[in-house]
């Protein structure tokens, strides 16, 4: 059982509970919760709440429709996430990498059409609709990325390996929060590499001259 320090905040928490987030967010608060038991529980407590909030709607604030499509929708089971690369992931991305973000990848985490972000940095972007965007990194032992400062909050959840800024040490299972007025610059630990999901709700802003060759690389 591994030991997650940092969680995703309660607002993401209730926001994924309650259907709002787009996809790139849903993505990290999901496979999160697929590793961290506590959150998973929080994300029950909050949809329970959501169930009996509707239950207690005045019956003119839903329709007759869909108050009975929301009522069984709420008795049907949890549907299995399908893996739609699964035949096609090694045994050892398996078990690196939880559900839903596994159904991302076509083949082993070795195999992905990794892009080169420098010497140290390669990340891969994930087909994610919604404003967000995700993306893996993978980063070398000991490697530091290029030191930037966000539009808006940057989430990163470690995978493999952890990685340090200035606001603590993140391993397996945690994610880092970063919002606009951070200007940071993760540094992988020495060991194994650092892979990362990262989502961010607006473009990264790089400081200073040599980091800005790396903003085409962040979509920007
Ligand atoms: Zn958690």
């Amino acid at each position: 059982m591994i030991k997650i320090h940092h969680h995703p905040g309660d607002d993401l928490l209730v926001a994924y509970a309650a259907g709002s987030l787009d996809e790139g967010l849903s993505l990290m608060v999901a496979t999160h919760t697929a590793l961290c038991p506590a959150c998973r529980a929080r994300v029950a407590e909050a949809e329970a709440i959501g169930g009996v909030l509707v239950e207690d709607m005045e019956p003119d604030v839903l329709s007759e429709d869909s108050l009975a499509a929301v009522m069984a929708r709420l008795d049907e089971p949890e549907p299995v996430p399908i893996s739609k690369s699964a035949p096609e992931v090694d045994a050892a991305t398996r078990d690196l990498i939880p559900e839903p973000l596994r159904s991302y990848l076509k083949g082993g985490i070795d195999s992905l059409p990794w892009r080169s972000m420098g010497p140290a940095v390669k990340g891969l972007d994930l087909p994610v609709s919604g404003m967000s965007k995700a993306r893996l990194f993978r980063i070398k032992p000991g490697a530091a990325m290029p030191q930037h400062s966000h539009n808006g909050p940057e989430y990163t959840m470690v995978l493999a390996g952890g990685f340090s800024d200035e606001m603590g040490s993140f391993a397996r299972g945690d994610v880092a929060c970063a919002d606009e007025s951070m200007l940071h610059q993760p540094v992988a630990d020495e060991g194994e590499p650092c892979l990362c999901l990262a989502v961010t709700d607006a473009p990264l802003r790089f400081t200073g001259v040599v980091p800005r060759l790396f903003q085409p690389f962040f979509g920007i």
